[in-house]
This record gives C-alpha cells, structure tokens and sequence, in this order.
C-alpha cells in the first residue's frame, strides 16, 4: 500500500525543504520529492494526505518519559507497552527511553529484565505503536535532598558494581542514566557509564559549581529537567544551575507544561541552551492521558488534578505529551516552529547517540512523522505509514 503525504514544507531533521511530497511504500519512507518534481500518486492506487500550511517533521523522542494512559514502564509487560504506545503514537511520539525511578534494588532489575526483553522485540510494521528504543535510569544515585518523589530508601551512593548490575540486566540498553554529580563516587561513575556508552545527565542534585564541572569534566553531557529538582540560582554560589545554563556544551531538558516552570524561565534556558543544546521532555507518569484521580508513582499515590501530578507540596511527574510541549513552548517564547522542532528530534537523538534510529527523515527509514502548524500544534501523527490526524 502506497501513501502519500504533501504540506507546506517539511523538515529533515537537518534542513527545511518547501512543498514536499513523502512518499510511504511498506511503512517506509520511499522518496522525498519537491511538489514540483514529485507525481502525486492520484492515478496509482496510492491514498493522498495533504496538510495544507503545516510541517512535516521526524516523530519526536521523548527522553524522558516514565508512563502513560494507565501503565509505568517499570510493569515491563507488552499490555503496558502497547498501551502507553499508542497513546504516544497519537500524540506524535514516534520513540522514546523507557524511564525508571527509584525502587528497591531487586525490583529495578526485574524492570529491566523485562525492559531489555521487551526491546528486542518491537511490534509488526503496521501496527501502530510507539516502542522504546533504550532505557533512562533516573535513580538510585540521586541526592536526598533533591530527590523529588523518589523514595529516599531507595536511593544510593554511586557505585560502580551496582551500576554493572543494573546495566547487566537491562542487557545493554541503558543509554542515559541521572546522576547528581555531589555524591561521593559520582565522578568515577560517571567516567565508567560513559566508557559503556551511556550518557550521563546531572540532575536531582545539590551540587555546587565545582562539584558540576568535575561531573561534566568526567563525561556528563546533558542535565536532567532543568531548573527542577536541583539547587537554585545563588550569585555567589551559582551552583548546578548556573552551570548548566553556561556550559555551551551541555544538553538540558526542560519540562515544558506551564506548571514546572513559568514562562520566563523556559526563556531564560531557551536563551541559554539555544537551538542545538535545548531538549523538550514530558516526564510524564501513568496517569497522562486519563481522567484526574489518584495514580501510583514510585510507590507513592500522587493526586491528579487540572494538569498538575502531586504529592503533598512536591510536583510528581507530568500528565504533559510532547505535542502540547511543543505549541507551550513557541507560545513561551516566541520561537519559530522549525526551531521548536529540533528540541523534541534532532537534540535529544544527538545526545543519547541515537541518531540513526530518530530524530531525522530519510529514505528507507520508517515512516514516522508529524504534521505540526504554526503554532507547534499537531495537525497529524503518522506513524508505520498510518495517519492520524489529531
Ligand atoms: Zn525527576
């Protein structure tokens, strides 16, 4: 079955490109054409999609994304998968990392051997679900002080054979893990995840300015939701903040709902990350996508109400989906979509080093996309070749 998408412009993931025509032959992409040269397939058998004034764009990676529509990727079963990725899929999510939080320490291997199972084996073509593509350990090596919802327990000292076991049992999957850089051991750590592969991201953290810079001198490249969960801005002390904000090198993820972080403050980070460094996330919990009530993080039963996921006074996850992230995120700032765009595709691919799975469009890919207006808001999820419009 052929299908054929045309719109106002498209972008590669490196480049824009006006009038394309997409073609999809197998749940691939088959040709990327300017209108002018590319046939329209009416006349061939092939359905036509046009998505007049929008642009069509890479499905967008979620880094960071816990659960959704009722299930937590630490139930590591297909329902929970399959669940969570259509709701995804619908959003225009075409991948994403599976994110843990901490747990005891049997029960997070489990998880991961689930996980890594799980991994190895993705859905048909044609069937229209978001699968994860590697794994997030956000824990157990985060600081007591900024540890958020998860449970203090729970959490660790960085340790370089416990991190072996996790890795070890999620079978090589892991491609990012959070790390506050203050803890004793946090620099060695970091030096041997990255020599496995794995991306370090600081965060949940109190660390000072030094404390920060030795983690990113060891190999720490991205910093977990920004400005959330780590120590405040101090003139004299700027901190984990005023480190990650200055260092042009670093990655950082924001959590762009309206209620993480006001209006401002995703422009200060938007004017200090730019278009290369900024990653939208969700950070979301099992409870996107359904009604308000009351739903399981980390063991704690957080409350859900008018977009917010709480637990006592302490924010406890997203119900956020990167779609809204995106139209949030221009509204904010007054960015243009095409750079809008690369915080959800290219950024996030770059960081984890998952390039070639992600964040661009090319012939012979599969065919995952989104069709987004001006605004950022999406217009059509299309993925394994299927449209969807929103
Ligand atoms: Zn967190």
């Amino acid at each position: 079955m052929r299908t054929v998408l045309t719109a106002e412009k498209l972008w590669t993931g490196t480049g824009l490109l006006d009038h394309p025509v997409v073609s999809i032959e197998d749940g691939r992409i088959a040709s990327i054409t300017p209108r002018a040269a590319g046939e329209l397939a009416a006349g061939t058998g092939g359905r036509v999609f046009d998505y007049p004034g929008a642009t069509l764009a890479p499905a967008f990676l979620d880094v960071h994304t816990h659960g959704a529509a009722g299930h937590d990727v630490m139930e590591a079963t297909p329902e929970a998968l399959k669940t969570m990725g259509r709701f995804l899929a619908s959003h225009g999510t075409g991948s994403y990392l599976a994110t843990t939080v901490t747990a005891p320490l049997d029960a997070t291997l489990r998880s991961l051997a689930g996980l890594a199972k799980l991994l190895a084996q993705p859905p048909n073509v044609g069937e229209t679900v978001t699968w994860p593509i590697g794994i997030h350990l956000e824990g157990p090596f985060l600081s007591h002080v900024k540890r958020g919802v998860h449970p203090p327990e729970y959490l660790l000292a960085p340790d370089i054979a416990v991190f072996d076991r996790l890795f070890e049992a999620a079978e090589g999957h892991v491609r990012l893990m959070t790390l506050a850089p203050e803890l004793p051991g946090a620099v060695e750590l970091t030096a041997h995840a990255t020599r496995r592969g794995v991306r370090i991201s600081v965060g949940h953290s109190n660390a000072t300015a030094a404390e920060t810079r030795a983690a990113i001198a060891a190999g720490a490249v991205s910093a977990t939701h920004t400005f959330n969960a780590m120590r405040p801005l101090d003139h004299r002390e700027p901190g984990i903040l005023g480190i990650v904000l200055t260092t042009d090198s670093l990655f950082a993820e924001l959590v762009c709902d309206g209620i993480h972080n006001t209006a401002e403050m995703v422009k200060i980070w938007w004017r200090c990350k730019g278009p290369e460094r900024a990653i939208l996330i969700t950070d979301a919990m099992s409870a996107t996508g359904m009604p308000d009530g009351e739903y399981q993080l980390a063991g704690f039963t957080v409350q859900v109400a008018k977009g917010r996921a709480s637990f006592g006074d302490v924010l406890a996850g997203s119900v956020l989906t990167l779609d809204r992230a995106l139209a949030n995120f221009l509204a904010f700032t007054g960015a243009s979509v095409e750079q809008g765009l690369r915080l959800l595709t290219a950024n996030p691919a770059a960081m984890t080093g998952l390039s070639d799975q992600a964040g661009s469009l090319a012939v012979g890919q599969p065919a995952k996309l989104v069709a987004v207006d001006a605004a950022g808001r999406l217009v059509a999820s299309i993925q394994n070749g299927q449209p969807t419009s929103a």
